[in-house]
């Protein structure tokens, strides 16, 4: 059973797997409006496409986490200066005298800690109001910041081109929402935008597929061709056509991913019926060959109803053709209710789960000489929705 470690101040690796088990969080708007330099509304890619979310920040680890208006959440985030709110939430149960304790709250509700400063945080300018507790289950858990994205997550300006998508994994809400295409006028001001606050690192792309994989491909590396200018790493994520990876290596692109989904074979087969797991495995490998190790993901879903020991055999058939896994809690999404049909086990890891595998995965990872904190770009610099090998474990 995961616990949280005995310095709640800080983040560490169990913290971080108990929030995202959770995945989600009760925070006050007010406190919203600070964590957000650029990016505003929910996200528009991927399983957690149409879902507004915030950034935590503590102990070096920084995670991703939905965010809603729900008392009874089991997540809990109040301003330091406010959690004594919290305690009087729980006023009456030997739950709230603990959390006022591990708190280190006084009976006059003043706290004898301002809770772990990270110094190169980037804050929308809020000073000390972005200094956060999170309870978990009524008990304090972790303190630390609330992190402004940028354009999707901090310090990238990771963009969707398009929001719409002609496959149909039953995971997905994308093909659900039936979003519109950025035009390239629309992206490049994005960057610059982006590009202007001094704090971009990284220029991240992704796409559904609005029409067909190549014409995403198209789109994606004539972006990528207009954005070198800015001298920053980009990194792209699509579904992999024939020469999908030579061109948009050679249109700039440092860094690519495509998603596996499950490495389960029968359950792909129901979940992603559009898919092919072979050419996508193969686009995988010969990706390897062209933008090298270390510089090549793939998504992989934990919480389809795959066992733990399809997961091992996935990462380390991904690791050995020098491919890292980023493995994804499953996000149970509202416009998704099919998924059950197609899966009925399906369920979001818990934390021991997800901690368990992370950490199989990084010893896989150190076996193949692979390296998952060299990424600059995409998911793993940011690591906000999952435990990064290397980075959290
Ligand atoms: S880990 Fe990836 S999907 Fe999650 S917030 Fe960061 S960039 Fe977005």
């Amino acid at each position: 059973m995961c616990k949280p470690n005995q310095h709640p101040d800080n983040m560490d690796s169990r913290i971080k797997a108990i929030l995202i088990a959770e995945g989600s969080a009760d925070i006050e708007p007010e406190l919203l409006s600070t964590s957000k330099a650029l990016a505003s509304g929910p996200s528009t890619a991927g399983p957690g496409a149409g879902i507004g979310s915030f950034f935590f920040r503590s102990g070096g680890h920084l995670v991703r986490l939905e965010h809603r208006r729900d008392p009874d959440a089991a997540l809990i985030v109040r301003r330091i200066d406010e959690e004594a709110a919290v305690g009087g939430m729980y006023g009456g149960s030997d739950d709230a005298g603990d959390a006022r304790i591990a708190a280190g709250i006084d009976e006059n509700g003043d706290t004898g800690n301002a809770g772990d400063v990270d110094a190169d945080t980037h804050t929308a300018g809020n000073g000390d109001g972005d200094d956060v507790v999170i309870f978990y289950k009524g008990r304090e858990l972790v303190r630390g910041r609330i992190e402004p994205a940028l354009l999707h997550c901090p310090e990238q300006a990771y963009i969707t081109l398009s929001e719409s998508c002609i496959f149909d994994c039953t995971f997905c809400p994308v093909p659900k929402l039936g979003g519109r295409t950025k035009t390239a006028d629309e992206v490049l001001r994005m960057v610059d935008d982006a590009y202007r606050t001094g704090n971009l690192r990284a220029i991240s792309i992704t796409s559904g597929i609005e029409r067909s994989p190549g014409e995403e491909v198209t789109r994606a590396v004539d972006l990528v061709k207009s954005l070198t200018k800015y001298n920053l790493p980009i990194g792209v994520s699509v579904y992999p056509t024939g020469d999908s990876s030579i061109r948009l290596k050679e249109a700039g692109a440092v860094e690519i991913k495509y998603n596996v989904e499950t490495m389960d074979r029968e359950i792909f087969g129901r979940v992603c019926a559009d898919m092919d797991l072979d050419f996508v495995l193969a686009s995988l490998k010969d990706a390897v060959s062209i933008f090298g190790r270390n510089r090549v993901f793939a998504n992989f879903i934990i919480g389809l109803g795959e066992s733990d020991r399809t997961v091992r055999e996935g990462v380390e058939t991904l690791a050995g053709i020098g491919v890292i896994p980023i493995l994804r809690a499953l996000n149970l999404h509202p416009l998704r209710p099919d998924l059950m049909n197609v899966c009925p086990d399906a369920a979001r890891p818990d934390a021991d789960r997800l901690l368990r595998l992370a950490r199989f995965e990084r010893e896989v990872l150190d076996a193949h000489g692979l390296r998952a904190d060299v990424a600059e770009t995409m998911c793993l610099p940011c690591g906000g929705c999952d435990l990064v090998p290397h980075r959290d474990v």
